[in-house]
């Protein structure tokens, strides 16, 4: 995909000082981690010390308060009941910020942030998640410039107008599409990937805004709104040579599951083992959603390459193309959790809703 990284002196941004202010919820995660002296592993403190360790948000120019999640969890605890939440924390205080950043755990954060994102309707404030692999109190912490360039960029404006009016994840200098991103790497500082959609802007000395892929605001649509309820009565298959008719039988079985994320071989293929047609057949037959993901982490479904993909569109596989498991998964649970038809739910997930996919 090609892209135009516009350099920051041709367009003017504008953190326009005391005027502009931003809220921070703080989840918990890493980057507000300390080391419990008692046990020797890293347990998570409360915000203010993070508020301590970086002075330099005091100094910022912008108005910043803070909002802490009680309990503050590590992100592998999350649940969509934190997600629905988190949402109406945004809800409640949104027309009083310019803009949000969310602190949250690293490990589950695509699927936080993906869900978010789903769940907001006509945004146009960004939402900013970001982290740390070192907590911030720890000398060598990538905590404290990720967390000051997110608060820049949720307080960025252009014209009065936020310029980047998205859910993101801004890690380690680059800016990403949240409902794109996967996190990709477990020790690195450059934790997180957007595989099939370009950086919505890097942080060099700079901050440049790639303006062509950031979304725009439609002035006509409704004003803002959270849809903030999810179903999670999904599972995510993933294909593996050898997966027996047993397990898959006794996954679709099961009478709560009323959605299915099959993380498939390459373009979009499956095997063509009679049981395997069938047992998925029955399961869309009786009103499961199956929604087909390439287990690659670049590239896209295409279910017309092959004879393995085309028996798969035939019994209603839905093509999720180029959406990471993180975003099918969350689509998943939104589009569930909705008072929707089945023709409503299929049609939103063969469309792009807020940017996950690419459509053609
Ligand atoms: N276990 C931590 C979490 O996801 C890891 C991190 O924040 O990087 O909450």
């Amino acid at each position: 995909m090609k892209r135009k990284v516009l350099k920051t002196d041709e367009r003017r941004t504008d953190l326009s000082g005391m005027d502009t202010s931003v809220l921070i919820i703080y989840t918990g995660g890493t980057i507000g981690m300390k080391t419990n002296p008692e046990t020797g592993s890293l347990a998570p403190f409360n915000f203010e010390q993070i508020e301590q360790e970086v002075p330099e948000l005091k100094k910022f120019g912008i108005k910043i308060d803070t909002f802490t999640f009680d309990p503050i969890i590590d992100s592998s605890n999350v649940k969509p009941e934190q997600w629905c939440e988190l949402a109406s924390i945004i809800k409640k205080n949104y027309h009083a910020y310019d803009g949000f950043v969310v602190l949250h755990g690293t490990d589950t954060m695509a699927y936080t942030a993906s869900a978010v994102s789903f769940m907001m309707q006509n945004l146009d404030k960004p939402i900013i998640f970001t982290g740390s692999q070192i907590p911030i109190g720890v000398l060598r912490t990538d905590g404290k410039e990720n967390l000051i360039t997110a608060a820049e960029i949720a307080a960025a404006k252009e014209n009065g107008k936020s310029i980047v009016p998205e859910v993101c994840i801004y890690f380690e200098n680059n800016l990403f599409r949240a409902n794109r991103t996967s996190k990709y790497n477990a020790d690195h500082f450059s934790a997180f990937r957007s595989y099939n959609y370009p950086p919505l802007a890097e942080a060099g000395i700079d901050i440049h805004y790639n303006y062509p892929y950031i979304r725009k605001v439609d002035a006509f649509l409704p004003s803002f709104d959270v849809a903030a309820s999810l179903c999670s009565d999904v599972v995510v298959i993933k294909l593996f040579p050898g997966i027996t008719e047993q397990t898959l039988h006794t996954i679709l079985s099961l009478s709560h599951i009323k959605g299915v994320v099959l993380e498939t071989y390459g373009s979009g293929n499956a095997p063509m083992y009679d049981w395997f047609i069938n047992e998925l057949k029955e399961a869309i037959d009786k009103g499961v959603i199956v929604l087909n993901v390439t287990q690659c982490s670049v590239g896209t479904v295409n279910m017309d390459l092959y004879d393995t993909g085309k028996e798969l569109s035939r019994i209603g596989v839905i093509n999720g193309r180029d959406i990471t498991t993180e975003a099918a998964v969350t689509k998943l649970m939104y589009v569930l959790g909705q008072n929707f038809t089945r023709v409503q739910i299929i049609n939103h997930l063969t469309h792009a809703i807020r940017g996950e996919m690419t459509d053609f």
